[in-house]
């Protein structure tokens, strides 16, 4: 970031459960990034998915975070009071006819998933039904069945110019901007929401890298600003799968049944980063000697002691 920008991070989880290892380390390294270079970080709840989003959750998220020293501003955002404003910019977009009713099920689009023509993401949309005749949609609308609302694209390629993966090419797709249960989806709500917060660096996990050139995508149709991406390679298992329950220790409340208590929690997680402080109490403590720069580049597999199966003796 170039002198005199006020830095901004955002920590976005969805409230549907306890945070897991992986969400705690993005946590950290996003409160790093921002406290390191004078910014805040912000906290935001995606939780679109109403089903499963809870109060309960969040409440708990809030203090997993604080157990390790990581604090918010009071101006916490909830997608789920937004729909309104999501809806909006999508009845903007239609008016423009940047956006069309897609009525394609589930095991349509994967059947029809394109050939990649570079690195596309995964489950991209052929464009089924980008060009429907007028006959072909009046018949697909007299099904009954909604449809979703997909971004007229033409599969555009962008480099995401990632501060730890280096530039990286995308391919992007009609993506989904309004679900057909009326839900807005996450590549909307993102962008507006990193917009509104005015947000200028995201820190978060590398599984959502070749997903960002839609995001770059609908931030120029939107006339947004492009933050800087630090995308944090994932922690996995010991089978190198992204972390799960089935691992073994991978929620704070795991690790403190295993008598793993905060300090010792955090010390794994700094090594994990690249530091090497000793008796750590919170992530304050990390402030002086944090370096992006040493954050390996490859996936972190949680010590052994916290997985499945293992006997100390
Ligand atoms: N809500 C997403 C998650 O919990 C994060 C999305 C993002 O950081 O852009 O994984």
């Amino acid at each position: 970031m170039g002198k005199n920008v006020h830095v901004i991070d955002r920590f976005a989880p969805s409230p549907t459960g306890p945070l897991h290892v992986g969400n705690l380390r993005t946590a950290v390294i996003a409160w790093l990034c921002a406290h390191q270079q004078d910014g805040e970080l912000l906290l935001r709840f995606e939780d679109l998915d109403r089903a499963n989003s809870k109060p309960e959750h969040e409440v708990r998220q809030v203090n997993e975070l604080a157990q390790l020293g990581i604090t918010f501003g009071s101006n916490v955002i909830r997608q789920s009071e937004r729909f309104d404003l999501y809806r909006e910019i999508v009845e903007g977009l239609r008016q423009q006819d940047l956006v069309y009713p897609c009525y394609c099920t589930r095991r349509e689009i994967l059947e029809s998933t394109q050939a990649p023509h570079g690195p596309a993401i995964e489950g991209a949309y052929a464009g089924t039904c980008r060009n429907l005749s007028a006959r072909d949609r009046s018949e697909r609308e007299q099904s009954g069945r909604p449809p979703a609302w997909r971004l007229r694209t033409n599969n555009e390629e962008y480099l995401v110019d990632d501060v730890i993966a280096g530039p990286t090419p995308t391919v992007i797709d009609d993506m989904v901007l309004l679900r057909n249960d009326g839900v807005p989806a996450y590549n909307l709500a993102v962008v507006v929401d990193d917009a509104a917060q005015g947000v200028t660096q995201i820190v978060r996990g590398d599984d959502l890298l070749l997903g960002t050139g839609r995001h770059i995508h609908l931030q120029k149709l939107l006339g947004y600003p492009t933050p800087q991406y630090v995308h944090v390679p994932l922690v996995v298992g010991p089978d190198q799968e992204r972390l799960a329950k089935r691992h073994g220790a991978v929620t704070l409340e795991d690790l403190g049944q295993r008598g793993i208590g905060t300090q010792e929690f955090l010390g794994e997680l700094a090594r994990s980063i690249g530091s090497v402080v000793e008796r750590l109490k919170d992530v304050a403590d990390l402030l002086d000697d944090f370096n992006l720069d040493r954050l390996p580049r490859s996936p972190w597999t949680i010590p052994s002691h916290w997985q499945t199966d293992h006997h100390d003796n």
